[in-house]
């Protein structure tokens, strides 16, 4: 009698990993303004680290918070030295929080959660599951947006389909930055140190097989969300223009439609002066057409305008943060070899 397939075999071509490793998993967290989270976010983790029995550190990155969020941290370091702390010299925006914090992180395993308990802890379970059968990226991705309003969610859907449709790599939908990384993807992610960074693009962008897992995301804990419409939409335009060149293409093509609608209409008046000998009544055609073009051309020259922002920003090789301190974790990072330290080194250096 044939054996059944084992729960964790792996899909075919992909090696699965030993069941005791990860050695060390390192758990990435931007926090900003999250005084009221960090504590009950630290027990979570914990309690869901202890259930499985896995070595951990939290990488928690204080990205310039105006409350009590350093104190918490320092608080919990205190008692539980496997906890890191990054204080960004200010608020640099989660995107960059949370690559200060993949430079920091030392697992061979890494995890990038929020600290307001929207992305329940108890979900590493299935990540490691999901990376112990060989995948080096284990995603999660939300079944539902329980306290999100329909605008937010009607926004967010549109924002996808269109990222679907213009970006280089498919970017999964609903799925945000809670995710698991192998040690591998990490050092790729943070070998891209462009200044303009869309932490979802940038993922896409690295590829490595990927699995996803179904979650429930519950409303926040405390505090509120930092986002409001206006930095979505600089945080799509972001995603937008970071990722693709198809803004640029498309005001082209749009500049082709408008070109040979003036060409047809003009052909148009042209023949209808010669058939019916009809003097035309042109005045409000052409300041409608004026100005119609006029603002064809200033919206193209945003576009180029938005990248051209972006070249003037990259040109001028910022670090990509600074900080106030880098408290490390006391944790003994797994010992790597060959290629992998290889490319730790190239990483590190790039970040300096
Ligand atoms: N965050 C950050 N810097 C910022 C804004 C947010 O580090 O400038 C952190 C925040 O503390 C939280 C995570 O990023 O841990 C997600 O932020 P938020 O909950 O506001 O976003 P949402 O869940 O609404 O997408
Ligand atoms: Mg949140």
């Amino acid at each position: 009698m044939a054996s059944p397939p084992s729960e964790n075999a792996s899909p075919p071509g992909l090696t699965p990993r030993p069941e005791t490793a990860p050695a060390l998993l390192s758990i990435v967290c931007p926090a900003y303004n999250e005084a009221d989270n960090i504590i009950p976010f630290h027990k979570a983790v914990s309690k869901a680290m202890r259930r499985l029995a896995q070595p951990f550190e939290i990488v928690f990155v204080n990205d310039g918070s105006r409350d009590e969020t350093l104190l918490k941290m320092r608080e919990l370091r205190s008692v539980h030295p496997n906890t890191a702390i990054v204080d960004l010299s200010r608020n640099f925006g989660k995107e960059i929080a949370l690559t200060a914090g993949l430079d920091q992180a030392r697992g061979d395993a890494v995890v990038v959660i929020d600290a307001d308990l929207q992305d329940p802890p108890e979900v590493i379970g299935d990540f490691i599951a999901g990376w112990r059968e060989g995948y080096d990226v284990v995603y999660a991705q939300r079944r539902a947006r329980h306290g999100e309003s329909w605008l937010k969610k009607a926004t967010a859907a549109a924002f996808y389909k269109m990222m679907r449709s213009v970006g280089p790599a498919p970017l999964p939908e609903n799925v945000g930055d809670f995710r698991l990384m192998s040690r591998k993807t990490v050092d790729a992610v943070c070998a891209l140190r462009e200044r303009h960074r869309f932490m979802k693009g940038v993922f896409a962008w690295v590829g490595f097989p990927a699995k996803v897992i179904q979650y429930d995301r519950a409303p926040r804990a405390a505090g509120a969300t930092k986002w409001n419409y206006w930095k979505l939409w600089n945080l799509s335009l972001e995603g937008l223009t970071s990722s693709t060149l198809a803004p640029l293409k498309l005001s082209t093509y749009f500049g082709f439609a408008v070109a040979g609608f003036a060409f047809l209409l003009g052909a148009f008046f042209i023949m209808k002066k010669l058939v019916y000998g009809d003097p035309v009544q042109g005045f409000p055609t052409l300041a409608a057409l004026i100005l119609f073009l006029g603002g064809v051309q200033l919206m193209v020259l945003g576009v180029i305008g938005e990248y051209l922002g972006r070249i003037f920003n990259e040109t001028k090789q910022r670090p990509l943060y600074f900080t106030n301190a880098i408290e490390a974790s006391d944790v003994e990072a797994p010992l790597r070899t060959g290629e992998e330290a290889q490319r730790a080194a190239l990483a590190s250096r790039s970040v300096a």
